[in-house]
């Protein structure tokens, strides 16, 4: 082949690709059949202990995982996976991240080998519209996601992916984004956002950490607007936290953590009502609050 054949080959590639994505959507769609939608959830991780401690808020994420139909794959968007444009982890085996220090061995020890399913993260790819998502290869399943999910699915039978969330990005893109995972949810994808709506690790009291639902006045505060907002739908307000309250700036010092919120906001429809749960303040500047719609 001639060079000049050679770069006009390559210049129908772009037409040959979509092609290739559409067999695979067809395969997908074999593979992950019409369900019956699933909810989504903004879950508060608080500390990695919660992963192998059984406590009020690991208890609740145990009977989700019972409550809730069997998912076919999780769609987790860690506050632990933070990078510059939006990516999917598409590897078959992701592996174990301890993403974390000063905590006993026990944490370290655990692997939680769910497989990956590099399909379904090419469709989550193809889904979104607002920019080019990157197959990832080299994450896996940061603490934000296996510390809660382990708990969820112990035996680590349901695929699991992640989204990350690119922190060069305003608080409207990650909503915005998250709106177009919607079709998701009807293949049987439990969509789970982890996080801390409140989370100032800076200003944490590690003398009552162990005293339940000790928060400051301002974390309490900022814990009934959210729950305010949110259950009033007010998703406009929420994307602009900043001007919630004098006490945002202490509840989100960086956003990280409450990024994954404004996914799960995006993805809640019409017909949708919030039910809280963990609805609990710790550390004094921490909280639980977590929240399922559908
Ligand atoms: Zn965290």
């Amino acid at each position: 082949m001639k060079r000049s054949q050679f770069i006009k080959t390559l210049a129908l590639l772009p037409v040959i690709a979509p092609a290739m994505s559409l067999n695979e959507l067809y395969q997908i769609s074999q593979q992950l059949p019409k369900t019956k939608r699933m909810p989504v959830l903004f879950i508060g991780h608080g500390s990695p202990m919660n992963a192998i401690e059984t406590n009020e808020f690991s208890n609740k994420w145990k009977e989700l995982g019972k409550q809730i139909p069997l998912p076919s794959a999780v769609l987790c968007i860690s506050a632990h996976w933070l990078t510059r444009g939006t990516a999917v982890t598409a590897m078959e085996h992701p592996k174990t991240i301890h993403d974390f220090g000063g905590f006993p061995k026990a944490l370290f020890d655990v692997e939680y080998p769910a497989p990956g399913n590099p399909a379904l993260a090419l469709e989550t790819k193809n889904l979104i519209k607002k920019t080019a998502v990157q197959l990832d290869h080299d994450w896996g399943l940061d603490h934000g996601t296996w510390s809660i999910i382990k708990q969820m699915y112990p035996d680590a039978k349901v695929p699991v992916l992640q989204l990350s969330i690119d922190y060069y990005q305003p608080g409207s893109y990650h909503y915005d984004l998250a709106k177009e995972l919607a079709a998701l949810r009807d293949r049987g994808v439990l969509i789970v956002g982890s996080g801390n709506m409140v989370h100032n690790l800076g200003m944490v009291d590690f003398s009552k950490i162990n005293e339940s639902g000790y928060g400051y006045d301002w974390a309490h505060e900022m814990n009934a607007i959210f729950k305010k907002e949110i259950a009033a739908r007010n998703h406009k307000a929420l994307i602009n936290y900043e001007q919630l309250s004098k006490s945002a700036k202490l509840a989100i010092p960086t956003p990280d953590h409450y990024y994954p919120l404004l996914y799960i906001l995006g993805l809640q429809q019409a017909s949708e009502e919030a039910v809280f749960f963990n609805d609990k303040a710790m550390g004094g500047s921490l909280t639980m609050t977590s929240v399922q719609f559908g």
